[in-house]
This record gives structure tokens, C-alpha cells and sequence, in this order.
């Protein structure tokens, strides 16, 4: 009989946050266990549940979203995006012609990179990373280039190694921020700092900014393309995390700043954009209530409010644990500890989380799935409640006591 097998295309694809670990959380559940999933951004499994007039705005809105939309999107959405855009975030000059609708932003984070790479091309993409990016680039045919964040300086990039690993290849550099895996935010300075080395080095800029309304401590988000009107520069955005509906697949992108050297791949932008007809228009179709409403989360982030709570617990925890240290994370519902790896031995982030798995009960993702390249790291998603996040601190300070790597 003729065997299929994946195509070649995804040879070189690595999306190590799905393999051995989920493969046996996937066993352990089928034989009933219970399993503590620390392993994945998604708030409604948590008890975080949608604004109200999000959910009414859908539903009111469902019989007129039967029809497939304009492949960008409903005009209302985008129109409500870039006003966002320019009025919140500062972005000059956004119109609806500048955004494009997606199924969730990784859709359109796939769709950026299918557009712009040739095979070879490269793109300086964070490491750690959100892995979609990486797989993305490769997947696109180019070659993801990881410029290291730097945990002694609260996970900041590191310039220095950002313009060491530029080529005459190199087409773009991507910025997560606020980050996934390490909660950091970067301030304004540093931002500017990296549009500067676009700018000198003709690169577009591609701002994940899906977290940009989780931000803690009285710290405001800046979005880089307010900064560098004269840089071309593409913003990922969405409702997934800010407005806790994930599985409603609701994203954007928007592009932002000069254009007039980019024509032929908006172009390409454009006809990817067709290809799939539209995003899902139900989703579309409450844009314009929850950016009217972009703050509905903040009382979960001040003191008090669960996301806040939650991360000072994780925090305290973690840096209480012998062996172990982690950075304050100042966004997003992510932190990304560091284990010491003289003291456990280990020389296998993977076989750790999965150990730790096994024995606890608790599924973490391990630092290499971030394409962080030291074994001695891991990430813990703090969404679930104070007395999970304290089985999960239990378990660690008790599994690292005696936990060793032959
Ligand atoms: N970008 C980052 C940094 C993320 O962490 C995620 C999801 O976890 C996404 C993009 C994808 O978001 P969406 O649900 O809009 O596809």
C-alpha cells in the first residue's frame, strides 16, 4: 500500500511544544489521570470567563455574519482596530486598509512570513521565542536566526548580539513584547533602540503584541511602531488573551509605517489574504465592543485581581525554592524559570519536564521548546487558581529535593 508521510516542507519545522511529554500527558490522561496543565496559555479552562457584552455582541451579531467578509475583514472591525491603533497606541496614520483580520494572530504570523521569504532568507527571531515564529520562518523556507534575551537584564534582547547576526539576508527582525515564555516588557529606550538597527539596516520590524493590555504594575505597553513612522513594521494583535476568548480565533495584524518600498509584498500580503477567504465573522463581528472595552481585564492585574495575585505567588514561590531563581515577570501570564543545573545535574530540560510529569502530575514546557538552547529552563502559565499554583510550587520544591540527571 502506498505510504504517506509528512511533506518536506516541514523537514526542518520544530514545534517542540507538542512531542514526547504531550505525547505521554496524552497517555496519562487516557488512563484516567489527572493532570495539572501548566503548559498553555488558554484562559477559559481557568475560570476566566468573557466580558458579558463581548459574548451579547456575538450572538446579536451571529444571522449577519453568516456570509464570508471583505479577506480583510468587516470594514466595522477594522475600523475599530485602527482606531485603536491610533489613538491608543499612538501608531500614526493606521486605516482600515492597514489591517488584516486573522484566525486567531497565528494565522496571520504564518501568513507574514509566507509572504515574504525566499528560501535562504533569514529573520533575527527572539530566543526564547514564541515557537510559532520559528516554525513559521522555516516552514516560509528561511532560516530563523535566534538573537538572545538576556535574564540578567530582565529578558531584554541584547543588541549587541542582535547586530552581530545580521547578513545581507536578513529581511526582518521579530520583538515579542510583552514576551512569551519570560513576561518581560521592554521599555521605551530599548524599542527605539531596535527600530534604530531596522532603520540602518533596512529590516521590517514584526511586533507581537498580543499581550499588550496585560501589563502589570502600573507599567504602560509602547508599541514600537509609534516609535518609527519612517520603518516599515507589522503589529500582531488579538482578543485570544486580553479578552479571554481564545477559541473564538480572533486576531490582526496591521501595517504600519513607510510603505513605499513594501508594495510588492503587500501585494503578496493581499493574495494570501484571499486565498483564504476571510477570517471567522462571528469573531469579527465583536471587535468594535471589546477594543470600546480594551480594559475589561485590568482588575485582574492590579493587586487583588487573579492574574496579579497569581503571579506573585508563582514568583515568590519559584525564587523560595532551593536550586531554582526566576525574573519578575511584568506582563502577560507567563514565567520562565531557571533551575541550577550543577546542583540537579541536568543536561535535559525535556526528560526534566517529563520526570517531573510522570512523578507529579504537573505538565510544564521545557525552556528548549522556546528555542532556548541551555537545558535550564522551563515555563509555568500562572492562570490556574492560587491552590494549583501551590500544589504546583509543592511539587517542584519537593520533586527538586531529590531530583538528579544520571
Ligand atoms: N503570539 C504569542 C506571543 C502568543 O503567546 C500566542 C498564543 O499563545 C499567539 C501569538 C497566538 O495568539 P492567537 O490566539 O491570536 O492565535
Amino acid at each position: 500500500m502506498k505510504t504517506f508521510h509528512k511533506s518536506h516542507k516541514l523537514d526542518n519545522v520544530c514545534y517542540d511544544i507538542r512531542g514526547p511529554v504531550m505525547d505521554e500527558a496524552n497517555r496519562m490522561i487516557a488512563r484516567g489521570e489527572t493532570i495539572l496543565k501548566l503548559n498553555i496559555g488558554n484562559p477559559a479552562p481557568f475560570g476566566f470567563r468573557a466580558p458579558d457584552e463581548v459574548i451579547d455582541a456575538m450572538q446579536s451579531n451571529l444571522t449577519a455574519t453568516e456570509g464570508y467578509s471583505d479577506s480583510k475583514g468587516l470594514l466595522s472591525a477594522r475600523q475599530a482596530i485602527a482606531d485603536y491603533c491610533v489613538n491608543v497606541k499612538h501608531i500614526e496614520g493606521v486605516t482600515p486598509d492597514d489591517i488584516y483580520t486573522g484566525n486567531g494572530a497565528s494565522e496571520l504570523i504564518t501568513m507574514s512570513m509566507q509572504g515574504l521569504l525566499d528560501n535562504g532568507d533569514e529573520v533575527l527571531v527572539p530566543a526564547p521565542d514564541y515557537p510559532l515564529w520559528t516554525a513559521s520562518v522555516t516552514l516560509a523556507g528561511g532560516t530563523a536566526v535566534h538573537y538572545i534575551c538576556d535574564e540578567c537584564a530582565d529578558w531584554y534582547p541584547d543588541l549587541d548580539d542582535i547586530r552581530s547576526k545580521i547578513t545581507p539576508r536578513t529581511k526582518g527582525i521579530v520583538i515579542i513584547n510583552p514576551n512569551n515564555p519570560t513576561g518581560a516588557l521592554y521599555p521605551r529606550e530599548l524599542l527605539e533602540e531596535i527600530a534604530q538597527i531596522a532603520r540602518e539596516n533596512g529590516l521590517i520590524i514584526y511586533s507581537d503584541e498580543i499581550y499588550d493590555r496585560l501589563v502589570m504594575d502600573g507599567l504602560e505597553h509602547t508599541s514600537i511602531s509609534s516609535l518609527a513612522p519612517d520603518v516599515f513594521s507589522i503589529t500582531f494583535n488579538g482578543l485570544s488573551k486580553s479578552h479571554l476568548i481564545a477559541g473564538y480565533r480572533c486576531g490582526w495584524m496591521t501595517l504600519c509605517g513607510e510603505k513605499s518600498h513594501v508594495k510588492g509584498y503587500i501585494e503578496g500580503l493581499n493574495l494570501l489574504s484571499s486565498m483564504r477567504l476571510c477570517s471567522n465573522v462571528p469573531a469579527q463581528s465583536l471587535v468594535p465592543t471589546a477594543l470600546k472595552n480594551a480594559y475589561t481585564t485590568k482588575e485582574l492585574l492590579v493587586p487583588g485581581g487573579r492574574i496579579y495575585e497569581q503571579r506573585e505567588f508563582i514568583y515568590n514561590a519559584i525564587n523560595d525554592i532551593p536550586g531554582m531563581s526566576a525574573v519578575k515577570p511584568k506582563a502577560a501570564f507567563y514565567i520562565f524559570p531557571k533551575m541550577d543545573m550543577r546542583k540537579f545535574n541536568i543536561t535535559d530540560d525535556e526528560k526534566f519536564v517529563l520526570d517531573f510529569l510522570k512523578e507529579k502530575k504537573i505538565l510544564l514546557t521545557h525552556g528548549g521548546g522556546f528555542h532556548w538552547e541551555t537545558p535550564d529552563h522551563f515555563r509555568i502559565v500562572y492562570l490556574p487558581q492560587l491552590d494549583q499554583l501551590q500544589q504546583a510550587a509543592e511539587g517542584l520544591r519537593d520533586f527538586l529535593a531529590t531530583y538528579r540527571q544520571a
